[in-house]
């Protein structure tokens, strides 16, 4: 190990970890002997959205306790008693020194949406107006059920609503306080890309237009680009130590991440850099087909939702991203390949072994993850199993846990595993990112391909991360319709077709960082937005 990691080094790199500077001197706060310690604190500033991108279990809620006033940090004497004073004291001269005046000084007031929207229900009983009125304090709401398109289930009670209509009720709820500090725990659980990006134009207008402080945590770094002025980026060991960085420009802090180095920190936060593709992949030689599928309809009934799918081939070796808004039939046509669903039109009589990760996963056994696991591959546990599935999906921390205990990011990474250490011929994954923090997504991604290309596997993803998308998938298929009424699957297209039409009918366009040739959303009517649109060039340059 490099040193500074308690347990074992996440990334299993070989390589020295600078120790990070700000260890020689005293955390902000210190949870106790041998407790966890946070370094650094974001520096919230009204009028504008503050980012933190790292990893869960690394301190934000401990420093949004402390930026709230909840809690004195104790600078790491946890023996004594702490005073606002002494933190004054460490902060004198800093961007956070007003801040923290104001903090002691008792005039800063907050409200916040919790990371796991799932909770609400159980904390809440009555309809989502009956949740919406009360926080209600700008007299914003109407605007917000409009834009958030809440309205068809404003009336229904708080414990029938799905995840993404929760996420949608918890940001109109929080937003619509009238407070100096508003703390978002991520955004984009649950929520479509369009989604998405009307969530974070309604938090950057209650910045700038309203000039609040706004402190966001979120994991898809296609929003968070377009959501924040300035990040800070937060490493360390989940659990054991965080470290908060100082204010870094989105752009810069995000180009750093997918590099895996912090310049000013001179810190290696991973071995290997991200990388992404200007141009589209070229047009693979094809395989073998593996399915050739005809065309296909299916109805839930009278009056119900319908989805038609046009006729198309998948083929072996190759990885198919699905795209498209939520309520479009992306699941309702995995669950025809898996046979769980029989077509109305069109018959599917490949007699394929496919292995299935639903977007709502059930493993609740009374099991031990080792012990699910073991039930499923008998190769678990052998060291090709394990660099080719533990180490990345980061299992080995778990592998004593129950079933029952897992966190929501804990059950993803298992039935991640589930779904590949399965013999198949066709693996097939809804939504893999949701609950994953930005590491955890980076590392998932380049499993689930290096998999692919080394079992000659064909796996087909369905995912909301763009980011994910682009790194994953060969080739795209992409839904349009209407959401709830009907839907329609095209052919699986190559990339560059496949999104442009997604990207069209979002009415969206990427431009290409400088540097790194990251997507980077554009601004809605800018010179580069109408230039792309007139070409038809949605994502990839010529
Ligand atoms: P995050 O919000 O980034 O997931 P938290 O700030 O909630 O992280 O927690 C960071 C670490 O601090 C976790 O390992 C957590 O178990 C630990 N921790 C949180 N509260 C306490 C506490 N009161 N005493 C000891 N450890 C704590
Ligand atoms: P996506 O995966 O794209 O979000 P789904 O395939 O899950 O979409 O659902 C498409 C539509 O079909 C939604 O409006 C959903 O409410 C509806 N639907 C899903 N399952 C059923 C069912 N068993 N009976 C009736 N309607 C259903």
């Amino acid at each position: 190990t490099c040193g500074i990691c308690v347990e074992k080094c996440p990334f299993d790199a070989i390589e020295i970890i600078n120790l990070p500077s700000e260890l020689d001197e005293d955390p902000t706060h210190r949870y106790g002997e041998n407790a966890f310690s946070l370094y650094g604190l974001p520096v919230p500033e009204a009028g504008s959205v503050t980012g933190i991108l790292g990893p869960n279990g690394i301190g934000k809620t401990t420093a949004v306790r402390a930026l709230a006033g909840e809690m004195v940090p104790n600078l790491g004497n946890y023996d004594e008693e702490p005073t606002w004073e002494s933190v004054l004291d460490r902060f004198r001269g800093t961007e956070l020194q007003n801040y923290v005046e104001r903090v002691r000084d008792g005039e800063v007031s907050i409200a916040r949406k919790p990371q796991y929207v799932d909770q609400i229900p159980k904390q809440f009983d009555g309809s989502a107006r009956d949740l919406l009125e009360a926080t209600d304090e700008r007299g914003a709401l109407d605007s917000y059920i409009d834009r958030l398109d809440i309205g068809p289930v404003v009336d229904n009670d708080i414990e029938t609503l799905s995840g993404g209509e929760l996420q949608r009720v918890a940001l109109a709820a929080t937003l619509a306080r009238d407070r100096d500090f508003y703390f978002l725990d991520e955004i984009s659980p649950y929520l479509d890309i369009g989604q998405r990006v009307t969530a974070a134009r309604l938090i950057r207008e209650l910045a700038e237009e309203e000039d609040r402080a706004v402190l966001v945590v979120e994991h898809d770094l296609a929003i968070l680009d377009l959501l924040a002025d300035t990040l800070h980026v937060a490493y360390g060991e989940p659990g054991a130590y965080g470290v908060v960085t100082d204010p870094k420009s989105v752009r810069n802090g995000i180009n750093e991440y997918l590099k895996g180095y912090l310049s000013n920190e001179n810190m290696r936060i991973r071995p290997e850099a991200i990388t992404f593709e200007e141009h589209a992949p070229r047009e693979t030689t094809k395989a073998e087909p593996l399915i050739e599928y005809p065309d296909l309809a299916k109805s839930y009934g009278e009056g119900e939702f319908s989805l038609d799918v046009e006729s198309g081939t998948i083929y072996n070796g190759e990885v198919l991203g699905i795209v498209g808004p939520n309520g479009i039939g992306k699941s309702t046509l995995a669950q025809l390949f898996t046979g769980d669903l029989t077509p109305d039109v069109g018959d599917l009589d490949f007699a394929l072994d496919i292995s299935y990760k639903p977007q709502y996963i059930e493993i609740d056994q009374p099991m031990r993850v080792d012990a699910f696991l073991s039930s499923i591959t008998d190769q678990f546990g052998s060291s090709y199993w394990n660099t080719e599935i533990a180490n990345p999906l980061q299992l080995n921390r778990i592998m004593e846990r129950n079933l029952t205990d897992l966190s929501g990011g804990e059950r993803q990474r298992v039935a991640i595993a589930a779904c590949l250490s399965q013999d198949a011929d066709l693996y097939l994954l809804d939504e893999p990112s949701a609950h994953l923090d930005v590491e955890q997504r980076v590392q998932a991604t380049s499993a689930i391909r290096r998999y692919a290309e080394n079992h000659d596997a064909t796996v087909m993803v369905i995912d909301h991360d763009i980011y994910m998308m682009d790194l994953l998938a060969d080739r795209l298929m992409v839904f349009d319709g209407e959401p709830s009424i009907e839907g329609h699957a095209s052919k699986p297209q190559e990339m560059r077709d496949g999104m442009n039409d997604f990207l069209s009918d979002l009415d969206i366009t990427f431009r290409r960082d400088e540097r790194t040739q990251r997507p980077r959303i554009n601004k809605p009517d800018s010179q580069l937005d109408r230039e792309q649109k007139r070409a038809g060039e949605y994502y990839y340059a010529e």
